[in-house]
C-alpha cells in the first residue's frame, strides 16, 4: 500500500473513506457511484432555554439536542455537493428558521462563520451501503456509503468487516450491498 507516509506492506487493507469514498476507490480503479451529502450545525452554548428531550423536527428538516447540561445543538440538511463547495450559510439560517418555527421563544443569532460545523455524509446511489470485497483485489475490503446512518450502523458495519477480512462467513447476506453492485 503507497501512502503519502510511505509504503507498506499489509494482509487485508480495509478502506473506510465515508464521502471520500468515491475518490479513493477511482485511486484504484475501482467505481463507486457516491456522492457527499452535508450537513451543518450550531451549537448554543450556555444556553438561556432548556430542553429536556432531543427533537426531530421533520416538516422543519431539522434536529434539536439538549447536550451536557446547558447546551443545545441544532443541525440538519442534507445538502448534495462536491466538498470544494464552500459552505452555504443560508442553509444554517434555514435551520435556525426551522428551529424558531417549532420553538417561538428562541431566539438564536447567527454564529460567527467558524463556530459553524459541517460535516459529510457520503451518500450512496440507492441509499444502502457499500460493504463487501471487490473483484480485482484479493485482500481489500470497502465500507462506505451509509448516508445519515454511519453512526447508527456503524457497529455493526464494524462486525461485518471484521468477519469478511478474517474470512470468516458474514453474520447475516450482504449481497445488497455489493460495492460492484452498479458496475
Ligand atoms: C449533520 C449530520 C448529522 C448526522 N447525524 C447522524 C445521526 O444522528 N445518526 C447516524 O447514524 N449518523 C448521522 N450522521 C451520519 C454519519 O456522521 C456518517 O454516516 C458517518 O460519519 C460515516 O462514517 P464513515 O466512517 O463512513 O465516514 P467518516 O466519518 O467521514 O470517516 C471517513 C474518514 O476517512 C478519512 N479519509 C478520507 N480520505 C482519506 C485518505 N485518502 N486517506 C486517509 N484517510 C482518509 C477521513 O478523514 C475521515 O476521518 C450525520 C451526519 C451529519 C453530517
Amino acid at each position: 500500500m503507497i501512502t503519502t507516509k510511505g509504503a507498506h506492506e499489509a494482509d487485508e487493507i480495509v478502506m473506510a473513506t465515508g464521502s471520500w469514498g468515491r475518490e479513493t476507490a477511482r485511486l484504484l480503479s475501482l467505481r463507486i457511484p457516491l456522492m457527499p451529502g452535508r450537513g451543518y450545525s450550531v451549537t448554543l452554548e450556555d444556553s438561556p432555554y432548556r430542553l429536556n428531550y432531543p427533537a426531530v423536527l421533520l416538516e422543519g428538516r431539522a434536529a434539536v439536542t439538549p447536550m451536557d447540561g446547558n447546551k443545545i445543538r441544532f443541525g440538519g440538511t442534507m445538502e448534495i455537493t462536491p466538498h470544494k463547495t464552500p459552505p452555504r450559510m443560508n442553509r444554517v439560517q434555514g435551520i435556525l428558521d426551522a428551529v424558531q418555527r417549532f420553538y417561538p421563544e428562541f431566539e438564536i443569532p447567527f454564529p460567527a462563520k467558524e463556530k459553524i460545523w459541517y460535516g459529510y455524509r457520503p451518500c450512496s446511489a440507492d441509499g444502502l451501503p457499500y460493504i463487501g470485497r471487490v473483484k480485482k483485489y484479493g485482500n481489500l475490503t470497502i465500507a462506505t456509503g451509509h448516508s445519515m446512518l454511519g453512526l447508527s450502523l456503524g457497529a455493526g458495519t464494524g462486525k461485518l468487516v471484521a468477519e469478511l477480512v478474517n474470512r470468516q462467513p458474514a453474520s447475516m447476506d450482504i449481497s445488497p450491498f455489493a460495492v460492484e453492485r452498479f458496475n
